[in-house]
């Protein structure tokens, strides 16, 4: 057993079941997908390598919502995830924080001041983030409003008590809900609160931390900042704690009294940079108008860096007018807005995508500019998970089994799995493997019949696409794929068909209309595929619903086929396609994000990639894309595309699916139909693969496959699954942030590991 642990005995002596008890315990939804993950697979994996890390944000009394499906629609409930309390978290009330809005900026002799301005206060939570078997405790320190006791004075002097207590929720407001939009920028105030919020108050944590320790306090008077850089690192994960820069330069400024050239020194070398996205629609571009009124020290500030910063530009390009007006950190096009992209890679001394072919587009496309201007600033910071969560916990049977043939420093050591390449032929290993995959599948289809009513065929091939719900991720196509293999069976009942239970899940953000209608054609599809007595048990399609951390523990490890399709250069990286491949599933792909370097890991021969490169998406928006050339030049495109278009899935409303079929064909932003054919090809050679797997280990009917062949390729699957584990070693987010501290922070891991405290020494009677 890899897991030991004397809890489940005393458990089980007080007559409960931990399992139960885990099930009860709520998630902290506290972000809205693979962002905020990998932010909590970081904070494991900084405290395994014993990394004194702080993780900041906000303690939202709200988290992601919980998503309801109701007649094949997604509903939203609030998500009141501290209702029975958090035994996780303790309040730290003497290290709370005023943080100021509005007001306006003064000129006096000892410079600038923000004055008149409302407060609120910052409270910090934190939790512990415990290292792997290192006896290291990190800290998550998240923040929520707190309202002055002087809150709303005039109404106490009015005499109207009352108001000016209910009226304290107002700046309360601030940590009460998670905006649920995932890769996309809703400009709203309460937003931009937030964000301040957090970096006002984590600032001046890191700032009184930093006076506190004995490189701060050299001269009681006057701390001298020459050592900050050098004792902080302030990682910025995308643009959404941005506010950061500015935020230090005016402590250090405005309160501190350092000079602008210093504090800009010592800005630029504490903070850095993470890049998530190249979507248009999601980059943060705030009105000035905004940050006037509730950030007017700010607004200054960044105007000051970017007149310093267009000044450098011109320097090195000179009278290149052009390139000058494209690197302004304004816009002045429309309503004037700051770029906060920009504002990240000028105040910061690195900055970095999250896969080799998202950094590369960053160097050669959307900060192309940037990139020519401070080369030395552009690196590379492949995405990882976390193996303790994602393969030690979740899928327990696996990591015995791995155990067994390698020991157990895998752990901590991801790329030590690649010794089981040796196995991936071994018949008993690999029976071994598919038997834990089979019982996971049975434990994942008892759930779906327990918590859904549904009925799974636990034989048929789990195909999962399991992600927030966007256009660029083109669940949309995994849809018209199921709709031809039912085409199919319907046509000729009689042929041989590889069973298969297709599972989509994930959340659409609630005011993403044509995400919302994706999930609807989803259901409908389902309804009809399922209810069809001639389909049987060949083809099975589930929505899952409330898609979160806790299932997807439950789905990695039951997974036959992941389904990682975005179009190429949409995808930054993704990391849930690095858990399913941890987890011994295979990989339907398209070469992007993190799919490219999961390619080259494992070898072409063990992933099932198609479609376009980015090469070839560029090129085709370069002629012109017209869906209607695919459409009327492929029967089966046109006949799924019909059946959606005339109410085949929506016999009570005809125009249920209008305007997907309307974005399909005139305004598809992905090009779904130019990957189409490439798409349902490389599907049927999955089947193939999966068929013969199939045959060895469930059916009866061993149709037109010569003997020999048979033989040598019935575990082709398996083998392929085991080839998936052994190289997913690069994808330890352990790796991840071993490059983070080298190549960015200056500070270097260890992976020391000390006795757990439960093994008992030497010298210690036992408890009696
Ligand atoms: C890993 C994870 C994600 C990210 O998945 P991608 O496929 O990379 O988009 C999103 N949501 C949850 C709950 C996850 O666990």
């Amino acid at each position: 057993m890899v897991i030991e642990s004397y809890i489940p005995t005393v458990f089980h002596q007080l007559g409960l079941d931990i399992e139960e008890l885990e099930e009860l315990e709520e998630d902290a939804g506290l972000g809205n997908g693979g962002l905020g993950r990998l932010a909590a697979c970081f904070l494991d994996s900084m405290a395994t390598l014993g990394l004194a890390a702080y993780g900041y944000g906000i303690r939202y009394e709200y988290g992601i919502f919980a998503q309801k499906i109701r007649n094949g629609e997604q509903t939203e409930e609030p998500d009141d995830w501290l209702r029975f309390g958090n035994p996780w978290e303790k309040a730290r009330p003497e290290y709370m924080l005023p943080v100021n809005f509005y007001g306006h900026v003064e000129n006096t002799p000892q410079g600038k001041k923000w004055v008149n301005t409302q407060v609120v206060f910052a409270m910090p939570y934190d939790s512990p983030v415990p290292g792997y078997g290192n006896n290291v405790v990190n800290t998550l320190r998240l923040w929520s409003a707190k309202s002055p006791v002087e809150f709303n004075l005039k109404f106490f002097n009015d005499g109207d008590y009352i108001q000016a207590v209910l009226d304290r929720n107002i700046a309360e407001n601030i940590s009460r809900v998670l905006y649920p939009n995932d890769n996309f920028f809703e400009g709203k105030e309460l937003r931009l609160k937030q964000e301040y919020f957090m970096c006002a108050a984590t600032l001046q944590d890191i700032i009184r931390r930093f006076k506190s320790s004995k490189f701060g306090c050299r001269d009681p008077v006057r701390t001298s900042f020459d050592t900050f850089p050098e004792k902080v690192a302030i990682q910025l994960n995308d643009t959404h704690p941005s506010l950061a820069i500015p935020e230090l330069m005016r402590i250090l400024v405005d309160v501190e009294g350092l000079p602008w050239e210093k504090a800009w020194d010592i800005t630029v070398k504490t903070c850095a940079y993470t890049n998530h996205t190249v979507l248009p629609e999601a980059l943060e571009r705030w009105p000035t108008s905004m940050l006037h009124s509730i950030l007017p020290r700010h607004l200054q500030i960044i105007y000051d860096i970017n007149h310093l910063h267009l000044q450098e530009v011109q320097k090195k390009f000179p009278d290149d007018w052009e390139r000058v007006k494209r690197m302004s950190l304004i816009e002045e096009e429309g309503e004037k807005r700051v770029n906060m992209a920009h504002l990240c890679i000028v105040g910061s001394h690195a900055v970095n995508g999250v896969a080799r072919i998202h950094s590369d587009i960053l160097k050669s496309d959307i900060f192309r500019d940037f990139y020519e201007l401070s080369p030395e600033k552009f690196q590379n910071k492949t995405n990882g998970i976390t193996p303790r969560r994602w393969l030690l916990l979740c899928n327990p049977s696996l990591a015995d089994l791995i155990a067994e043939k390698i020991g157990e420093d895998w752990i901590v050591h991801l790329e030590q799995l690649q010794q089981l390449k040796q196995f991936a032929k071994d018949a008993n290993f690999q029976r071994a493997v598919q038997k834990v995959k089979q019982e996971n599948k049975l434990k994942l289809a008892q759930l779906l019949w327990k918590e859904y009513g549904v009925k799974v065929n636990p034989a048929s091939m789990f195909d999962i696409q399991v992600k927030r719900i966007h256009e660029y991720k083109r669940q949309l196509l995994n849809c018209l794929h199921i709709i031809v293999l039912y085409n199919r069976i319907k046509r000729n009942p009689a042929a041989n068909f590889t069973p298969r239970t297709v599972m989509i899940g994930g959340k659409a953000a609630p005011g993403y209309h044509m995400a919302k209608k994706v999930i609807k054609l989803i259901c409908s599809v389902a309804n009809v595929v399922n209810n069809d007595p001639i389909v049987g048990d060949k083809l099975k399609v589930i929505f899952l619903e409330n898609y979160r951390v806790t299932l997807a523990e439950k789905i990695m490890p039951a997974a036959d086929l992941s389904q990682q399709i975005s179009t190429a250069g949409t995808e930054a990286s993704g990391t849930g396609n690095m858990k399913f491949m941890l987890n011994g599933a295979l990989t339907i792909g398209t070469l992007d994000g993190a799919n490219v370097e999961m390619a080259e890991e494992m070898g072409q021969e063990n992933i099932f990639i198609f479609g376009m490169t980015v090469d070839q998406v560029e090129t085709l928006k370069h002629h012109g894309y017209n869906a209607y050339d695919y459409y009327n030049s492929h029967p089966d495109i046109k006949q799924c595309v019909d059946q959606i278009q005339n109410g085949f899935f929506s016999p009570s409303n005809q125009d249920e699916f209008r305007d997907v079929v309307d974005v399909l064909l005139k305004y598809d932003r992905f090009f779904l139909l130019a990957d189409f054919d490439a798409y349902i090809k490389c599907q049927d050679r999955v089947s193939e693969v999966y068929q013969l797997l199939h045959m060895k280990y469930h059916t009866l009917s061993y149709i037109n496959v010569p003997y020999a062949e048979r033989l040598q390729d019935q575990s082709k699957w398996v083998e392929m699954a085991i080839n998936n584990i052994a190289s997913s070693g690069k994808f330890s987010s352990d790796r991840t942030i071993a490059e983070y501290a080298r190549e960015i922070w200056g500070a270097e891991p260890t992976w020391e590991k000390l006795p757990a405290p439960h093994e008992p020494r030497e010298e210690e009677p036992a408890v009696k």
